[in-house]
């Protein structure tokens, strides 16, 4: 028995960056919005905690990115690799058309929180924590709704419109019987920080060495490391012991010898199985799904929240409307797909490129990695880095935010 029935236009499952982007934006434009969201609070560690400048310029839209900028961040201007010993300048974010020409590093409650107090300011925004989608309702063919369970019972949220925004191991996409494709992923990464001194002085970095890629990021006061292992290593690291993987460390970069010591358990040590798949329909009358429940991103490039966010704002665009007359068809919900399934697809195919052809054979090398000729036209022709900065910072087919501010009726 429902401990509660309420009936709204839209009833978001997740408040991931799609979930939170799309009630903003629907409350924004005066839709009746509930979003559900399974855990109490948005912390999450070593979750993406990446804002790219193509996100951050739909704030700017808003009028929000001053407001959000004062928050603390780091901001990441250029990306560096070095690949066996020499040093290459990969992306330099300073040319494009954005009004931010940096990647905020912000971790990803602080930006959900952002967004979550921003959406409060519409009556028609309304946001349940603890409430896990278990359930949706038919009418016919059509869903027409979802049950979640809270800690006072179930409630029935009666809706024109479900959305899936929650996650890649979505339950909503999974309860509606959506086919996924599976392109699958040589490696898995493993997250841990280490502490950040004054005289570091490195850059944001991934390195390339025999066996292992290694990515460090700038958090001001620690380093966000990744550390991509070949996929199902896991074990087989464990199994070596921690000093092992401590030493491993050291020799990756001797500036950590010092700090290595701070990972004391495997309990500091998080591991990121890495998923890349696409629904093939991303919807059914009643239900779509965006963000990663429609399609898990490959850690490569780290755009993740970017397609998330940009699903989220070409969602809004096309359903405003529909969803204001209350009348959204399947027609509609296509025109989502169909605007985003490209840019998406585009992406992964990149990304399953670089699995496939760099990080595969640098994870299987014995030897000392070299550039590949192209790579070290970088440092010789500093506007190549302008092509790499345009599709991580900004993708294929950046959205622009095209749904108004209205009151609701
Ligand atoms: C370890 C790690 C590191 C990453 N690093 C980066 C990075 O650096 N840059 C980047 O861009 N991307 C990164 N990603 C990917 C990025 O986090 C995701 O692509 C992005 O968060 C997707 O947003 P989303 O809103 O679609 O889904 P999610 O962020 O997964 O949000 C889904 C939300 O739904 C909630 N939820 C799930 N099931 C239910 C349910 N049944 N009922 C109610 N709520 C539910 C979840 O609690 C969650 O809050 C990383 C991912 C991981 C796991």
């Amino acid at each position: 028995m429902a401990v509660e029935t309420i009936t709204t236009a839209c009833a978001i499952a997740g408040g991931g960056p799609a979930g939170m982007m799309l009630g903003l934006l629907l409350a924004r434009a005066g839709v009746d919005v509930v979003v559900l969201e399974k855990h109490a609070d948005f912390l999450r560690d070593f979750r993406g905690d990446t804002i790219h400048p193509s996100t951050l310029e739909f704030m700017y839209e808003l009028g929000i990115l001053d407001d959000f900028l004062k928050r603390p961040h780091q901001e990441v201007r250029e990306l560096t690799g070095q690949i066996g010993d020499q040093r290459i300048v990969l992306a330099d974010f300073a040319h494009l058309p954005t009004h931010c020409h940096f990647i905020a590093l912000m971790p990803q409650w602080d930006f959900l929180d952002f967004l979550a107090d921003q959406a409060r300011r519409y009556p028609s925004f309304h946001l349940y924590m603890r409430a896990e989608v278990d359930g949706l309702l038919t009418d016919g063919d059509r869903i027409s709704g979802l049950q979640a369970k809270t800690p006072d019972g179930f409630i029935e949220i009666k809706a024109d419109l479900v959305v899936g925004a929650d996650g890649r191991r979505s339950t909503v996409r999974e309860l509606a019987g959506l086919e996924v494709e599976d392109f699958g992923a040589p490696m898995d990464v493993l997250w841990f920080r280490l502490a950040k001194r004054p005289d570091d002085g490195l850059q944001t970095l991934g390195r390339m060495q025999p066996g292992v890629v290694f990515v460090t990021l700038d958090r001001g006061d620690y380093w966000q490391c990744a550390y991509v292992i070949p996929k199902g290593g896991f074990d087989r690291l464990r199994a070596k012991g921690l000093e092992a993987f401590r030493a491993k460390l050291a020799a990756l970069n001797p500036a950590f010898a010092d700090r290595v010591g701070e990972i004391t358990s495997w309990d500091d040590v998080k591991l990121l199985t890495v998923t890349v798949d696409r629904l093939k329909r991303w919807y059914r009358p009643g239900l779509i799904c965006i963000g990663d429940a429609a399609h898990a991103m490959s850690p490569v490039g780290g755009v993740g929240i970017n397609l998330a966010v940009q699903d989220a704002v070409a969602a809004a665009n096309i359903l405003w409307q529909p969803l204001r007359q209350r009348s959204v068809s399947v027609v509609d919900l296509a025109k989502v797909q169909q605007r985003r399934e490209w840019p998406t697809k585009i992406m992964q195919r990149v990304q399953l490129f670089v699995q496939k052809r760099i990080i595969s054979n640098v994870l299987a090398m014995t030897e000392r990695p070299r550039p590949p000729f192209v790579v070290t036209l970088f440092n010789r022709f500093p506007f190549l880095r302008r092509f790499p900065a345009r599709l991580i910072g900004m993708g294929f087919r950046p959205e622009h935010v095209r749904s108004p501010e209205l009151a609701p009726d």
